[in-house]
């Protein structure tokens, strides 16, 4: 009895030091922000995503382990902008901590950091899911780095103690985004101006770092499925306008997409947007990937 007692003391000794009651929990909806708390927090935090890297962010089934991991959560980020309208708020509520409701310290809605695209007159009677202006923003990498910088000014907030060592991840990390930042750059250099087509309107930020231009979505507007006669209409444009790519994430049918690129001859992606899918391990990974893919 004693030699094990004595290695579950040693145990809590260690795990309070480093990673285990000590840390920082952080909860995050999509597994980018997670990666980048990850990123920031090093030893300090520990991450859990609700939304799995393949799974459809705007609709979400709650899962009993998401309250628990809400409850013991001592920050929330999230991507705001109405993305996780459907689903999250409830799950807020049913949570029980104060310190991640609205307003509290540990409420993080990402978005703040971001300078906010497709910002328009939102037509909800219409079926459009974007009504404050488009939500898919990390994946532009400058929009990575921003991130990234809130998350160390919110871990200095919440836990002044190791601010130095935050801020010394977090530069770490902007060096490497930099530098491939640079090499994507100068990969994307031969497609800049090229037009593109995408499902989902949620590549405005990509496409944006990539001087990639959006001639048209397959969805009239974000949320609603294309009718037949929205497809003919852009496989007709396809020719005259050189369409160089269609992109679109994996949840979404693919069948309109598939017609069009056969029909006007354009070559069809099917991108990974979240840290997790398509084997990417972290955001330089994720972006990596994209890039990689429509530079192809
Ligand atoms: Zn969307």
């Amino acid at each position: 009895m004693k030699p094990f007692s004595a290695i579950i003391a040693v145990t809590i000794l260690l795990l309070a030091g480093t990673n285990g009651w000590c840390a920082i929990r952080v909860v995050s909806t999509i597994p980018d922000f997670s990666d980048l708390a990850a990123q920031v927090g090093g030893k300090r935090v520990s991450v859990t995503a609700l939304v799995r890297p393949t799974q459809d962010p705007h609709f979400l089934d709650a899962k009993p382990s998401f309250l628990l991991s809400l409850h013991q959560a001592d920050i929330l980020l999230y991507t705001g902008m109405e993305l996780e309208e459907g689903w999250l708020p409830p799950l807020l509520q049913g949570s029980r901590n104060r310190a991640i409701q609205r307003g509290g310290a540990g409420n993080v809605d990402c978005s703040r950091f971001i300078e906010p695209m497709d910002v328009r007159a939102p037509d909800r009677a219409m079926g459009d899911i974007h009504p404050g202006g488009n939500p898919h923003y990390w994946t532009d990498p400058r929009n990575g780095l921003r991130i990234a910088t809130g998350i160390r000014d919110t871990l200095c907030r919440l836990d002044g103690a190791h601010c130095d060592e935050y801020h010394r991840n977090a530069a770490a990390f902007e060096k490497k985004l930099n530098a491939k930042m640079k090499e994507w750059k100068a990969d994307l250099k031969p497609v800049a101006g090229k037009r593109v087509y995408v499902y989902h309107e949620s590549w405005v930020y990509f496409l944006d770092f990539a001087e990639l231009v959006q001639a048209g979505a397959i969805e009239p507007r974000p949320g609603v499925p294309p009718p037949p006669s929205h497809a003919a209409s852009l496989i007709a444009r396809a020719r005259e306008e050189h369409i160089h790519l269609i992109l679109q994430e994996s949840w979404y049918p693919i069948s309109t997409s598939r017609l069009i690129a056969q029909k006007a001859k354009v070559r069809l992606a099917v991108l990974p947007t979240m840290v997790g899918a398509a084997g990417t391990e972290n955001y330089i990974q994720l972006i990596d990937a994209i890039v990689r893919e429509v530079i192809k």
